[in-house]
């Protein structure tokens, strides 16, 4: 069973022979990379202020390119969604008017982190996107896509060089520019993620705590269900909104503000979907502090189970998985030596991560693959460094 990845040289190898390609045969002259995550524990918790638990993946975003003398950008990308042409051009505004968003969709995501770069204005460039991450597979290829192209941009205009802002300007992109109002989680980690360890995130505070996850024996497994139902776009802003309401209800600013407790004294004024939606997000936000503990403690167990509350969780209070993610846990759940599996990112399709002993992988990937009623991908990952400058010596 093929489990592998390209590994971060191979990516950079095939951007820069595509730039030849596209660019007679001219040589990139900066790179950097910026890697997908995949969330641990604590879902749906970070635009309620709450807490998450992500570490950043091997699966990484590659941008390589050159500086140009003029206005013009020229981005050619390797992945990209069906139908869309793999290479845009745009100019970007002299008057410093901002850079409307348009098609391909995809180029979006880029003039999003060109508008929101905290040096403008940024140069005209060329350059080539290739990436690992799954598209619209719930690792965060968007993230790894921002955080990509803002470390090429600081390589051609310099910034203070903060991360937590340089964080949030991508997280800026994603709202103005491709119209997701997503929360703080993907963009952070992406950037200040650490190898050998998953990031316990405070995203009220912008605080973030290592946890070492460098246990040999361990490994986190993700499965990518390879669907994606169409129900995502409208979904995620009616989760937010109905969070705002029950948070409104409640009189606090925000659900991590609020207690079980607080919930249940308000139960009255609640309907039924917004106190399971609410409910999920204060448990949720539990679970995580007490995981992020089990997992310093090298409790796995525990933490495979604070795991697979998350899911049924997700699937019956917030209401955001599906049969084929259902399946996938369900089977991983089965494996001897698994200590936990759930649904992870927004939902409703998208992977599954897996939490089990280094001995079981195997056995993990062929009993999935044989109970899953789908075609499953599987990617045995390890903690991995947020986002970095390459050299292309
Ligand atoms: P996820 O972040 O979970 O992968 P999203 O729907 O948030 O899913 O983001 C996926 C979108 O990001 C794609 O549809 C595409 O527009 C864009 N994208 C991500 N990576 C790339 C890439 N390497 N090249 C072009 N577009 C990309
Ligand atoms: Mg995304």
């Amino acid at each position: 069973m093929d489990s592998s990845f390209p590994t971060v040289s191979e990516l950079v190898a095939e951007a820069r022979r595509l730039y030849g390609e596209e660019f007679g045969g001219e040589a990139p002259r900066v790179a950097a990379c910026a890697p997908g995550r995949v969330n641990l524990i604590g879902e749906h918790t970070d635009y309620n202020q709450g807490l998450v638990l992500p570490m950043a993946l091997p699966l990484v975003t590659v941008v390589v390119g050159s500086q140009t003398s003029g206005q013009d950008v020229t981005v050619v990308t390797t992945t990209k969604d069906a139908d869309e042409p793999r290479r845009v051009n745009f100019s970007l505004p002299s008057d410093g008017s901002p850079l409307a968003p348009g098609s391909p969709k995809w180029a979006n995501y880029v003039k999003g982190v060109i508008q929101h770069h905290r040096a403008p204005p940024v140069p005209g460039f060329k350059a080539v996107i290739s990436s690992s991450v799954p598209l619209g597979g719930g690792l965060s290829s968007s993230a790894s896509l921002e955080v990509g192209v803002y470390t090429f941009l600081q390589q051609l205009k310099q910034d203070d060089g903060d991360k937590v802002s340089k964080a949030l300007a991508c997280q800026q992109a994603e709202h103005t520019h491709a119209g997701v109002p997503c929360g703080i989680m993907d963009q952070f980690v992406s950037v200040l993620g650490r190898e050998g360890h998953a990031l316990l995130i405070d995203c009220r505070s912008l605080e973030a705590t290592p946890v070492p996850l460098t246990d040999p024996n361990l490994v986190i497994l993700i499965t990518n269900s390879n669907v994606k139902h169409s129900l995502t776009g409208s979904e995620y802003p009616t989760r937010r909104r109905q969070c705002e309401e029950a948070a409104s209800i409640l009189g606090k600013e925000s659900l991590r503000d609020a207690t079980m407790k607080d919930l249940e004294e308000a139960r009255a004024r609640l309907d039924d979907v917004t106190y399971n939606r609410a409910r999920h997000v204060i448990e949720e936000i539990e679970r995580t502090v007490h995981a992020a503990e089990a997992l310093k403690r090298g409790a796995y167990q525990e933490f495979g189970q604070l795991m697979v509350e998350s899911h049924n969780s997700l699937r019956d209070l917030y209401e955001v998985s599906c049969r084929e993610l259902d399946e996938l846990v369900s089977a991983a759940m089965e494996v001897e030596g698994v200590f936990g599996s759930r649904m992870t990112g927004g939902g409703f399709g998208g992977c599954t991560v897996t939490l089990l002993q280094a001995s079981a992988t195997d056995r993990a990937i062929l009993h999935i693959q044989e109970r899953y009623s789908g075609t499953p991908t599987f990617y045995v990952t390890t903690p991995s460094d947020g986002a970095r400058a390459l050299s292309l010596l």
